[in-house]
């Protein structure tokens, strides 16, 4: 019984990730119900937990109206009690499965998007929210970028061809930043091809995986030369410490 992972379109760039086999499905961070529902109803799919990683708005909007079409359903979800729907309340080193999926998940505490932000690992992939974008990361909305740093850093020590399944299409402007910071970066320009010609046929760019992420991602390549030579001139300074770096960073992609 194989799973499958479908991007379901969401206002303006998110995506609702639908782990589904031919008769069950299971939802990640749905901020909007109506696509939700008529993905299960196109397809025949019974809806049989919710999954969400952090409290925003646009990941929780849509749980009320699924759990009036799907009532006594699972919603698993971090330790924040201002998210009222959730059942399972997870934290990190807590593992789940979805049992009608036979999917497994070990959860991982990943804060600085949001404190609350946990994300979701097994072998079909990684489900991380906005904490890990493609070429980008999330906004630092509650935390520090230290905290935001050292969860990035728990997410590139998973398996290099771990499937990285982000909410938002973010990808081609995150490679306009990511051009700016670190111009050189061969595997970056390849990238930027890549993904315009999937843009212009209205495809994701997501999944992307570990390995492409470590390759392109500026906030994962605080080491690199290039960009710690561009970020410490564009703060007029020179940074020391990789963390110093992608705070720079951080704020230098915050007003670009
Ligand atoms: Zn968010």
């Amino acid at each position: 019984m194989s799973v499958s992972v479908f991007p379901i379109k969401a206002f303006n760039d998110n995506y609702i990730w639908c782990l589904h086999n031919k008769t069950q499905c299971s939802v990640v961070d749905p901020g909007d119900a109506a696509p939700v529902l008529a993905y299960c109803q196109d397809n025949q799919l019974t809806l049989s937990a919710i999954i969400i990683t952090h409290h925003h708005w646009d990941h929780t909007g849509g749980i009320d109206a699924l759990l009036a079409a799907f009532p006594n359903i699972p919603v698993y979800g971090p330790q924040n009690k201002n998210i009222k729907q959730i059942t399972v309340r997870l934290s990190q080193g807590d593992d789940i499965e979805l049992a009608l999926l036979g999917v497994k998940f070990s959860i991982l505490e990943v804060p600085g998007h949001t404190l609350d932000h946990i994300a979701y690992y097994g072998d079909i992939g990684l489900f991380c929210g906005d904490t890990l974008f493609s070429a980008g990361c999330g906004r630092l909305f509650e935390g520090t970028p230290q905290q935001m740093f050292a969860s990035l850093s728990k997410l590139t020590a998973l398996p290099a061809d771990t499937a990285v399944y982000c909410t938002h299409e973010y990808t081609m402007a995150n490679i306009a930043f990511a051009e700016a910071v670190e111009p050189n970066n061969q595997a970056l320009i390849d990238y930027k091809r890549w993904v315009n010609q999937q843009r212009a046929e209205n495809t994701p760019t997501l999944p992307s995986n570990i390995q492409r992420e470590l390759d392109v991602n500026p906030f994962l390549r605080c080491h690199s030369a290039e960009l710690v030579a561009n970020v410490s001139q564009n703060m007029g300074a020179m940074l020391a410490s990789e963390q110093e770096i992608f705070a720079s960073l951080r704020s230098w992609k915050d007003n670009f």
